[in-house]
């Protein structure tokens, strides 16, 4: 391959990056990392009333916390109105486009009267330049839009990179507008604009753009531009088989990050959504890169797997750095409205729960009880600390005030009060677990008791 891969991603901030845009980012972003390429952003806020800066911001932060790294941009649409303008400018002076007079109202009859004679709807050319043909009197007082005067026979194919082969009629598809009367441009002309003038060789997108694939490429041929290669990835299906939407749970990037997700791990499992290598489930990064070739792209729907998720994740934690989950899992903490001051999870708090847990927010449920109240359930408290065992928990609590306060000597105290008492380890380890962890499981006690304030212990012991 001689010419430079560019690819890009082109999110429209109408809300929080999505799952699905967030895997076809991932997906343009691993190809052209595999070929030494370019990745593009490009944000496409034309449809001015829903594009928020919030928005906006918020894709960059998910991108960025994904890890997906881009060479240029952002660039907006809004930011390049005269551009476009001025392709229409050359489009209708070269005959490829012309002015539509036809207001809302006319429109709306036109489809009307489709409908009843039980015709395909669509725009009719009554203000398409034809030889010969002499058009309406331009009215006035109407702004026109601009549509593009698209070929009236042959058809389009192209080679799709995920689904292979496809050809549309002409005769299928109307002219479309391109240009709209204040001036800003559709997205099917826009889209092409914008990959022509960044060089854009492969285009990755939700498969919801396949019918408007025809119309960008007839653009692109009336431009002289070069096409780029098209892919369509088809959509990820929820659980319950239906498309993945908003209703149906999270769909958002910056939602999983919320929930105690780890970017690598959500990197890995969006991978693996329509695209395979063998039955590699588990890969870096820097293997993802090396392996994404375009090819293995799956032909039909993805489907959504929270269990197959958790799984990913959980993987993902064992081997993540303590100190690093010890931010993470403060962060956590405090939105679940646990004060805790910068250093006070650490490492050694993380390295001992986290084997249990799936998240972050799960690793902050465990890390609770170190820095809140517990609230042992009564039936716990009734079932476990015995009017028998607590004079045992009496006399622990006596002894932890003394040893020094590090595992072996816990441990230590824990077994001369069951040689003292005449107990077995859990007939003493379970309620002390109750009673200072508000649980009866727990990691082995000496080591989850170490990493307490050794007053809190005290506390909660004598409290029974
Ligand atoms: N703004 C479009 C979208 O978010 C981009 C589609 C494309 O990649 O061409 O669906």
């Amino acid at each position: 391959m001689t010419q430079k891969i560019r690819t890009r991603i082109a999110p429209s901030p109408t809300g929080f990056l999505h799952l699905g845009t967030a895997r076809t980012a991932l997906f343009s972003w691993a190809f052209a990392r595999h070929f030494g390429g370019d990745f593009v952003l490009r944000i496409e806020d034309t449809d001015v009333a829903r594009s928020t800066q919030e928005s906006v911001e918020q894709i960059l932060q998910a991108m960025h916390w994904l890890g997906l790294d881009y060479d240029e941009g952002p660039f907006y649409q809004m930011q390049r109105l005269e551009r476009y303008q001025a392709v229409v400018e050359q489009m209708l002076a070269a005959g490829t486009a012309y002015r539509c007079y036809c207001t809302p109202e006319e429109l709306d009859a036109m489809r009307e009267a489709q409908k009843a004679r039980g015709e395909k709807t669509g725009y009719d050319g009554r203000w398409r330049p034809e030889p010969g043909k002499v058009l309406p009197p331009v009215p006035e007082g109407v702004k026109p839009v601009v549509r593009f005067r698209n070929p009236a026979e042959g058809d389009v194919t192209w080679n799709d990179l995920v689904k292979g082969p496809i050809t549309i009629n002409n005769r299928e598809i109307d002219d479309l507008i391109i240009l709209r009367p204040d001036g800003v441009p559709t997205y099917n002309f826009a889209v092409v604009v914008d990959d022509w003038d960044m060089s854009i060789t492969h285009v990755f997108r939700g498969d919801e753009h396949v019918n408007n694939t025809p119309w960008q490429i007839n653009i692109f041929r009336a431009l002289g531009a070069p096409l780029p290669q098209f892919g369509h990835v088809p959509v990820i299906l929820g659980d319950d088989g239906l498309k993945l939407s908003k209703r149906r749970g999270a769909v958002s990037v910056t939602a999983y990050e919320e929930m105690g997700y780890l970017p690598e791990a959500m990197l890995n499992y969006l991978a693996r959504l329509g695209w395979s290598h063998g039955d590699d489930e588990l890969f870096s990064r820097e293997q993802l890169v090396s392996w994404f070739d375009g090819e293995h792209l799956s032909k039909s729907p993805a489907q959504w797997d929270a269990a197959k998720l958790a799984w990913v994740n959980a993987q993902y934690l064992k081997q993540a750095d303590d100190g690093r989950l010890a931010t993470l899992a403060t962060a956590q903490l405090r939105r679940k409205g646990v004060a805790v001051s910068d250093a006070q999870v650490t490492p050694a708090h993380c390295a001992l729960f986290k084997d249990r847990c799936t998240t972050t927010a799960d690793l902050a449920d465990w890390l609770a009880m170190y820095f809140a109240p517990v609230a042992p359930s009564a039936e716990e408290q009734a079932q476990h600390v015995t009017e028998a065992v607590k004079p045992a928990l009496l006399a622990l609590a006596a002894r932890l005030a003394t040893v020094d306060w590090e595992k072996a000597a816990i441990n230590q105290a824990i077994k001369d009060t069951i040689g003292e008492h005449g107990l077995k380890m859990p007939q003493l380890a379970i309620p002390v677990r109750v009673l200072v962890c508000g649980r009866a499981q727990t990691p082995s006690v000496d080591a989850v008791l170490s990493l307490f304030d050794r007053k809190i212990v005290i506390d909660r012991l004598q409290a029974l």
